[in-house]
């Protein structure tokens, strides 16, 4: 049976066209959403993944907003700085880049955040609302995840659905939203038993493991849907052979750098939701006050 590939990318920017629109709406009401990104210390990956985030609200036409503390900031210095912002009006996102330097108290901060202004959908008052099926701020990437399903005319309800990870960040969240589509969910991690036969009943398959090429042809029932959230660096000489052996621009690629990044299809997703979640939460904490807002 052939391959159908889901574009990412193609969903991503039609995605971002409808925010870019919203925003125009909401701006002719008087508000321009904002987001605040924060950066600690100079963590080179981070830095990538915060550029393509403000270079995205931009091009939305979103307020944004870089705030950089030094590597050594202390958990009060950084609760200081996120309690500004949940009191700043024009900011309606606030997201802090993960991971935080070890002398931080990373849950401290993600709980300190103004569920309001939730853009990643961590807080626990924002978990609650996604497991209770109110309104909320839902993870990106698993929303993102969602929105191909959707949006590639592919149905979840009904479906059987394994998810591969249990992360806060990623798997719980989108196991979630498909129970709520009301696929059959099942979740999987490092202790599951016979992972290619439970993989094998999938009719929706979400391999979200940080582990590169795990999820191989015989985990796959033929016409079953795959997303491939995993964004995995290889720098194993055998592990690349295993998944790239004779692809000369790739193995050039690798001896020069002695890595290679597997991406899946999932990363621009990523970022068009985070935009939808920040345009969400203007129109959720605003909507109110600015009659307008809740018609747009
Ligand atoms: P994570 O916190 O490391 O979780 C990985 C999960 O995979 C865990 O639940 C782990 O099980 C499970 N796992 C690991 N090895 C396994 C194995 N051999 N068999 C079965 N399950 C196994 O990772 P994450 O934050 O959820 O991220 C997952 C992947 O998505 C990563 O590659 C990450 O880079 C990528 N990601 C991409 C985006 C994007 O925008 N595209 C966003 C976020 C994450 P245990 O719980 O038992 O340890």
């Amino acid at each position: 049976m052939a391959a159908t590939l889901l574009d990412g990318n193609k969903i991503a920017n039609e995605i971002r066209a409808e925010v870019a629109a919203e925003v125009r709406t909401l701006s002719a009401a008087g508000v321009r959403p904002g987001l605040a990104v924060i950066l600690v210390g100079n963590n080179p990956a981070s830095e990538i993944y915060v550029r393509g985030k403000v270079k995205s609200s931009e091009e939305v036409g979103i307020y944004s907003e870089r705030l950089t503390p030094a590597e050594n900031i202390t958990t009060d210095e950084l609760l200081e700085l996120v309690l500004e912002l949940n009191h700043r009006e024009e900011i309606d996102g606030i997201l802090v880049q993960l991971p935080l330097p070890p002398q931080v108290d990373s849950k401290k901060i993600l709980m300190a955040v103004d569920p309001a202004k939730d853009v990643d959908g961590f807080h626990p008052v924002n978990v609650g609302f996604l497991s209770t099926q109110r309104s909320g701020l839902v993870p990106c990437t698993p929303a993102g995840i969602i929105e191909i399903l959707k949006r590639s005319g592919i149905p979840i309800a009904g479906q059987e659905a394994v998810v591969v990870g249990r992360s806060d960040i990623v798997g719980k969240p989108v196991a979630m939203l498909l129970i709520n589509g009301n696929a059959t969910v099942t979740v999987c991690h490092s202790k599951t038993r016979d992972l290619p036969g439970v993989c094998r009943r999938a009719d929706i398959l979400v391999a979200a493991i940080g582990r590169a090429g795990m999820i191989t042809r015989d985990f796959v029932k033929p016409g079953a849907t795959v997303i491939d959230v995993g964004m995995n660096k290889v720098t194993d000489q055998g592990e690349f052979q295993r998944l790239f052996a004779g692809n000369a621009k790739r193995e050039e690629s690798f001896r020069a750098k002695g890595s290679t990044l597997v991406p899946g299809g999932v990363g621009p997703l990523t970022i068009a939701m985070l935009m939808s979640n920040t345009v969400k939460a203007a129109k959720l904490r605003r909507g109110s006050r600015v009659p307008e807002l809740s018609r747009a």
